[in-house]
Formats: structure tokens, C-alpha cells, sequence
């Protein structure tokens, strides 16, 4: 277990901010090596600055062959977390220049921020959408309209409509 990061605790630190490597098993993800990076989290007054690494390999199910393989999932990533309470949700800064759009999550200043849940959340969104376990060599790639499925299925469309009209 990774250990919570009291917020108003990063005020006091030096540059307000906790910086540590990590080796863990996260509770939530299974992987087949432990998940091992750095994370810094900083404290800018309106906002937490969190930049992580990390790095681990999953076993995954390809979808075409059905075997399983696995892939090294990689994150460097810097995220903005949005620090108010729900009540003043509409106070928004004003002095700093930041992209708003970047402030994806909000939490709580007098709260926790959680590293494990965090490092979680990172890796299952750069788990790959399409698990294939080698584009090249893999046994079940003999399928064309796995490759370019829309053209695929409007050839498909285009042949069945040549042969209703043939026949
Ligand atoms: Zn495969």
C-alpha cells in the first residue's frame, strides 16, 4: 500500500511538495511485475501538481487469437488536480495562468490525495483499447476486416448489394 498524502501537510514541506520512488503491487491492477516509477506532488495553492512515471508489465488477452501475452505499460504524465471544496465549485483563479481544461479532477485541500488510486487510474487509461499480442505475427491475423474495419464493412455492404442485384 502506497502511503495517502495529506494535502495541507505539502504546505509545510520544503517547495511544498513530496517527492518519492515507489515499488508496489497495486490492490486494484494486476500485473506481473511490481509497478515502479517516481511520483512528485506539489501543492500550488489553487491546485495540486502531480507528474508521475511509472512502469510495469500486465498480461493481457489478445482479441484476436484469444492467447495471452504480455505488454509493458509506460506512463509520464503531469496532472493538474483542482483543489476546492464542492461548496465554492464556481470560484475559479484568477491570477494564475492555468488551462482549465487541464484540471480534469478536483479534490478536497483540506483532504488526501492518493497516489495508489491515482497511479491506477493512470494505467488502466494507457491499457491498450485493441490487445494484440504481436501486429505482425499474431496466429488469429489472418482476418482483413480486422485491419480497416469501416472500409471493410462497406465492401462487405457493396458486394452483398452486386450480388442482390445479380441475382
Ligand atoms: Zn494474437
Amino acid at each position: 500500500m502506497m502511503e495517502r498524502i495529506f494535502i495541507p501537510r505539502l504546505l509545510k514541506a520544503p517547495e511544498q511538495q513530496e517527492q518519492f520512488a515507489f515499488e508496489e503491487n497495486l490492490a486494484d491492477l494486476e500485473t506481473l511485475t511490481p509497478v515502479r516509477g517516481e511520483m512528485r506532488v506539489a501543492h500550488r495553492q489553487n491546485y495540486l501538481e502531480v507528474v508521475g512515471t511509472a512502469e510495469t508489465i500486465v498480461t493481457l488477452t489478445c482479441d484476436r487469437c484469444l492467447q495471452n501475452y504480455n505488454t509493458r505499460l509506460r506512463i509520464q504524465l503531469t496532472e493538474l488536480l483542482w483543489l476546492h471544496q464542492a461548496e465554492d465549485a464556481t470560484t475559479l483563479p484568477s491570477e494564475r495562468e492555468v488551462n482549465l481544461d487541464e484540471l480534469e479532477e478536483s479534490l478536497d485541500p483540506h483532504g488526501y490525495f492518493e497516489p495508489e488510486t491515482w497511479l491506477y487510474e493512470q494505467l488502466c487509461l494507457e491499457m491498450p483499447l485493441r490487445k494484440v499480442c504481436d501486429p505482425n505475427g499474431c496466429p488469429g491475423a489472418e482476418q482483413p476486416e480486422e485491419e480497416m474495419p469501416t472500409i471493410d464493412h462497406r465492401w462487405a455492404k457493396l458486394a452483398d448489394l452486386k450480388e442482390q442485384l445479380s441475382s
